[in-house]
């Protein structure tokens, strides 16, 4: 049903701006709108953390995390802070496909090699059963009308987490350990891992180190949206 409709708003090519109305050449978001966006240009390049200069960030110097790179276009911010909750939480898909067309739009703009597949961060199937879809296969569905391989049954959650808002780093890291199983496919293979959000990495972390010993050849952690 979600892909029927996005064909259906990509044939009637929107021809005003998603947030502030104004007429456009057909995309959905008009130049000023899409340049206020808080994307996220200074970044860590293994953490992907917002910061003033180029380089790894003091933490990632300390302890580099198991992914070779992490990357998100945006700082979670307004609106796009917004988008994610409404997707997470409302099931408001048109953010997903507005969020995924701009991620895949920056994504064309890296200089780094595509990844062969693409596994977004699995929900725990009691949690997928409640909520009833997973925002980061939504995200994803971009990605693969993009051409990327995307393979959301290569992940799956063994372990429930508790909600992570308002633990911290070391809670989440116990939380999360030994929490994933992944597909053997993954052997030889360049892997991104997709999340909505990436706060403090721990998921991707512990997903990254699941795919090492499964035998990926790289890990990617890739994200809508970085917390700072
Ligand atoms: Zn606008
Ligand atoms: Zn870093």
């Amino acid at each position: 049903m979600v892909d029927i409709f996005s064909s259906l708003t990509e044939l009637l090519a929107p021809s005003s701006c998603t947030f502030c109305a104004a007429r456009t050449d057909g995309t959905e978001l008009c130049a000023s709108c899409r340049d206020a966006l808080p994307w996220n240009t200074v970044a860590c390049p293994r953490c992907a953390l917002p910061q003033a200069h180029d380089g790894l960030c003091a933490h990632c110097a300390q302890h580099p995390p198991p992914f070779a790179a992490a990357w998100a276009p945006f700082r979670l911010a307004p609106p796009v802070r917004q988008q994610i909750h409404a997707l997470k939480y409302q099931a408001t898909f048109r953010h997903a496909q507005l969020l995924g067309r701009l991620f895949v739009d920056r994504l064309r703009t890296r200089e780094a090699p595509v990844p062969d597949v693409v596994i977004p961060v699995p929900l725990h199937p009691t949690r997928l059963w409640r909520r009833g879809y997973n925002q980061s296969v939504e995200l994803a569905r971009a990605l693969r009308r993009d051409g990327l391989r995307v393979e959301p049954r290569w992940a799956q959650r063994l372990r429930r987490t508790a909600d992570q808002i308002g633990t911290d780093a070391v809670a989440r890291r116990r939380q999360v350990a030994k929490a994933f199983a992944v597909d053997p496919r993954v052997a030889g293979l360049r892997v991104a891992l997709l999340d909505d959000v990436m706060t403090t990495g721990a998921t991707l972390a512990e997903l990254a180190r699941t795919c090492r010993r499964a035998g990926a050849a790289e890990v990617e952690a890739w994200a809508i949206a970085r917390a700072p």
